[in-house]
């Protein structure tokens, strides 16, 4: 009989030491990601907004490891946790399809006060360019606008992002060349198809028959870039107009968006 008060008593003790273990676990999982955080995307990030439960803590935990790898920082400019979010939401939607890719070929991106020439002097003439992805001396850099980055989150009736638009840039350099063919995410049997549409598109859009951004028609990796912030910022809309251009995207981005 007492050797049966033990055993229960040991039981009871396992048991409370599990239950601590999952609480201990459950707070330290909150503190990663400040609730603040989690309540800013709702607000401002639509993507997020839509997610599922689970995904929206798939979400968090890639921007968490975003911020890790790459390092974010203001030029006359100071950086608040709403910029950090905004980037990081940018570099975390174009990937969402694929849960183990990382950007390998970025470590820090700079914010800009006003959008910048492409010498990277913001005082200067030319001053439109809101975000590039560096290359030479500036590989493994990216440069946006802050201004620029905001609105692409906050002007919700758009098809702009340029947050997207650079990281999209980036994903497509992954196999070395920015061409139009992020040959890193689409599966060998969407190529042809991908690069077919992507002429008919930039067709259209040349004879001034499109709602694309016309910005998309200079070269493929334009077009590529520009295409996914309209594809990530209004899938319905993209549906609806470019219905073949629509599922192709799907599948390069593994995402379900319709
Ligand atoms: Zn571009």
């Amino acid at each position: 009989m007492e050797y049966g008060v033990i055993v229960f008593l040991i039981v009871l003790l396992i048991l409370a030491l599990i239950i601590f273990n999952a609480k201990r676990k459950n707070r330290v999982k909150q503190e990663d990601f400040p609730e603040e955080w989690t309540r800013m995307l709702h607000e401002k990030v639509d993507f997020y907004a839509q997610l599922s439960t689970v995904e929206k803590l798939r979400f968090e935990k890639n921007i968490t490891q975003f911020l890790k790898d790459v390092s974010i920082t203001g030029i006359e400019v100071s950086i608040t946790d709403l910029d950090k979010l905004y980037v990081a939401s940018s570099a975390v939607i174009p990937l969402f399809g694929f849960p183990f890719w990382r950007y390998r070929n970025l470590n820090e991106v700079l914010l800009y006060k006003d959008t910048f020439n492409e010498e990277f002097a913001t005082e200067e003439a030319n001053r439109n360019v809101l975000g590039m992805v560096g290359s030479g001396a500036m590989n493994r850099m990216m440069i946006l606008s802050k201004p620029a980055l905001h609105q692409g989150f906050e002007n919700k009736s758009n098809k702009s992002n340029v947050g997207i638009h650079e990281f999209v840039h980036l994903l497509d350099k992954a196999d070395g060349e920015t061409d139009g063919i992020p040959d890193v995410l689409l599966e060998k049997q969407y190529l042809i198809p991908w690069i077919k549409r992507m002429h008919t598109e930039i067709e259209d859009l040349k004879n001034e028959n499109s709602d694309i951004n016309p910005y998309g028609a200079k070269n493929e990796a334009e077009f590529l870039s520009v295409v996914s912030e309209y594809f990530f910022k209004q899938p319905e809309l993209l549906e609806k107009k470019h219905p073949e251009l629509f599922v192709i995207l799907e599948k390069m981005y593994k995402q379900d968006l319709a």
